[in-house]
């Protein structure tokens, strides 16, 4: 048992781990990020990095009453909540490893996790207000901090990372400051620009604060969503809906033509999708989550697609199979059950060719 910490800061709703680091930080004393860093995780480094490493040392020593623990800092504190549930139970172990207890100085997420989290940091001018009437400091929120979130999805305002007065940054990239008032380095008030009421919504802002809302959602629920329950429900959805063939093949140009439909080529651009790209293959690569890196936008966006929402995704519960109910009927004309309906489950496997999938039978029983 190492020296427990004199205190920690209780944690905001959905904060990230350096604004909890960076609060520590301003009650300790210390005079630089330095020292506050190798004190918390015991490592080296004059940067706040977007995410943390030897979490475990940090966890063994917070005052017991806070109750804790590595794994709920991740799913709640750290960035890495969106990426889990796309990952596979062996990428998730890897990086879960660094997170718990490495203490070198590699770089987690340059080669596991995509570049998806913003360099500076992004406020919500009205989360900055709410948060400082509320407990009289700033924190950084989670949800604000991927690239393709350009909006609060609780205000519907969009993120800021300068003073729209003064154009001051509101952080730097290293993490060695960050906003404990609703005021820039220069003292303007940052909330005199915020809007109150959204007045007849475009399309394209419509776009951004339902994928707000479904980032959020994510993050919100690591617990409930896992790379094998996304393939499987997936797939259920995508023949379903008629977008593939009786032979496993993808039918691409029916789904490309009805996603590139609901999501036109403007709503693309804002979150940094080239609709070209997406013209040819869309189903594949909406679906594609043996890629590396993974390509959560998409994942989120195809969920979006087939049904409405993260949230409509995840409730859903879908009994179609691709190849109807079973049991099925083997078709093995030199196997004793021929044409009798002897099979009773099967497995769905996406081939290293990627647009055929097999089906492969698991359970045979004899009727
Ligand atoms: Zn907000
Ligand atoms: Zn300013």
């Amino acid at each position: 048992m190492k020296n427990e910490l004199g205190f920690f800061p209780t944690p905001y709703e959905d904060e990230d781990f350096r604004s909890l680091t960076y609060r520590y930080h301003i009650r300790s004393g210390n005079l630089n990020i330095t020292k506050t860093i190798e004190e918390l995780f015991n490592i080296k480094t004059h940067r706040l990095a977007h995410f943390p490493r030897n979490l475990d040392y940090l966890a063994e020593r917070l005052p017991e009453k806070l109750f804790l623990t590595t794994d709920y800092f991740i799913a709640n504190h750290t960035l890495l909540a969106l990426f889990l549930p796309f990952l596979s139970l062996d990428e998730r172990e890897k990086i879960l490893v660094e997170f718990r207890c490495a203490s070198d100085r590699s770089e987690i997420g340059t080669r596991l996790l995509s570049p998806i989290v913003s360099t500076l940091v992004r406020y919500c001018p009205t989360c900055l207000i709410e948060d400082f009437e509320r407990f009289r400091e700033c924190y950084i929120h989670r949800v604000h901090q991927y690239n393709f979130v350009t909006v609060c999805p609780v205000h519907r305002f969009n993120l800021v990372t300068h003073c729209p007065k003064c154009g001051a940054p509101l952080s730097d990239s290293f993490g060695r400051f960050i906003l404990m008032e609703p005021t820039c380095s220069c003292g303007h008030y940052l909330g005199d620009g915020r809007r109150v009421e959204v007045e007849s919504p475009t399309q394209i802002q419509l776009f951004n604060e339902q994928l707000a809302r479904d980032v959020k959602f994510v993050i919100d629920n690591v617990d409930k969503l896992n790379v094998e329950i996304f393939k499987e429900k997936m797939l259920r959805l995508y023949s379903h809906k008629g977008y593939l063939a009786s032979q496993g093949m993808f039918i691409n140009t029916k789904f490309s033509k009805g996603f590139l439909g609901l999501f036109s080529e403007e709503m693309l651009q804002t979150v940094g999708l080239d609709s070209i790209y997406l013209s040819n293959r869309t189903a594949l690569k909406v679906l594609n989550f043996n890629g590396r890196p993974k390509n959560q936008l998409l994942h989120i966006l195809g969920m979006e697609y087939l049904s409405q929402s993260v949230k409509g995704f995840i409730s859903s519960e879908f009994t179609t199979s691709p190849f109807g109910a079973g049991p099925w009927s083997c078709k093995n004309t030199y196997c004793p059950d021929y044409n009798r309906f002897v099979i009773q489950g099967i497995k769905v496997v996406l081939t290293k060719k990627l647009n055929i999938f097999l089906e492969s039978l698991l359970v045979l029983a004899v009727a």
